[in-house]
């Protein structure tokens, strides 16, 4: 399947409100181009470096969200331009990102990755970690970082049931922060199970091998 077709039918199966982040970490800068003609604006990368190498090549107004473990030293290359980070697992990268963005005179958009997977090798909050977060002062006192949602990765598994109960609490989380705060942003699916992320409120799911094809 071309990139076009991918784009196509990915489009056509998730409604209209929900954000398509196109995951192109590993592929080409033509590939993105590809997908940039067929109307795709928001890409995903993984890799500082390689996200920062693309976006030179390419238009300027695609929107750059970085998808992958983010490493506090590493948040200088990106500060001046990425537009959100979804992995943000600790309060120390918070800081380290909210002190790069006062350099630019931005306010970069963030997702607090909770850690909802059995795994215990994927990085992120536990869902009690993310309520003590906004329940502190730390949120508001950083003014250069804005946390506009949350960001979840199911397991590793094709226990549709498991994946269903993980999505879920992560939404129940966004649900009773929501009527505490302005979250608007809930990231959650993939090429693999984006359709019960939906299902279950995501409204950004993050697509990479559906789109470009295996990696
Ligand atoms: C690679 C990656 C994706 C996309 O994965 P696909 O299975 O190719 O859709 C989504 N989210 C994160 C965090 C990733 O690292």
């Amino acid at each position: 399947m071309s990139i076009q077709q991918g784009l196509h039918e990915l489009r056509n199966n998730i409604p209209k409100e929900v954000s398509l982040v196109a995951v192109s970490k590993t592929k080409p800068v033509s590939a993105i181009k590809e997908a940039y003609e067929c109307g795709q604006r928001i890409f995903g990368e993984n890799k500082i470096q390689e996200m920062t190498s693309k976006r030179e090549q390419l238009p300027n107004d695609i929107q750059w969200h970085m998808i992958g473990h983010v490493q506090s030293n590493k948040v200088k290359y990106m500060a001046e331009y990425v537009d959100l980070i979804h992995g943000v697992d600790s309060i120390n990268l918070l800081k380290a990102i909210d002190k790069e963005a006062a350099k630019h005179h931005r306010v970069i958009p963030c997702l607090l990755q909770a850690h909802i997977a059995v795994e215990s090798t994927k990085f992120g909050f536990s869902l009690d970690e993310i309520k003590a977060v906004f329940d502190s002062d730390v949120l508001s006192e950083l003014k250069h970082v804005k946390v506009v949602g949350l960001m979840g990765m199911a397991s590793f598994t094709t226990e549709e049931k498991q994946i269903r109960t993980e999505f879920s609490s992560l939404k129940s989380l966004f649900d009773e922060l929501k009527e505490v705060s302005n979250i608007e942003v809930l990231s959650m699916g993939m090429s693999g199970d984006y359709q019960i992320a939906i299902e279950e409120g995501s409204t950004m799911i993050r697509v990479g091998s559906k789109i470009f094809g295996t990696r």
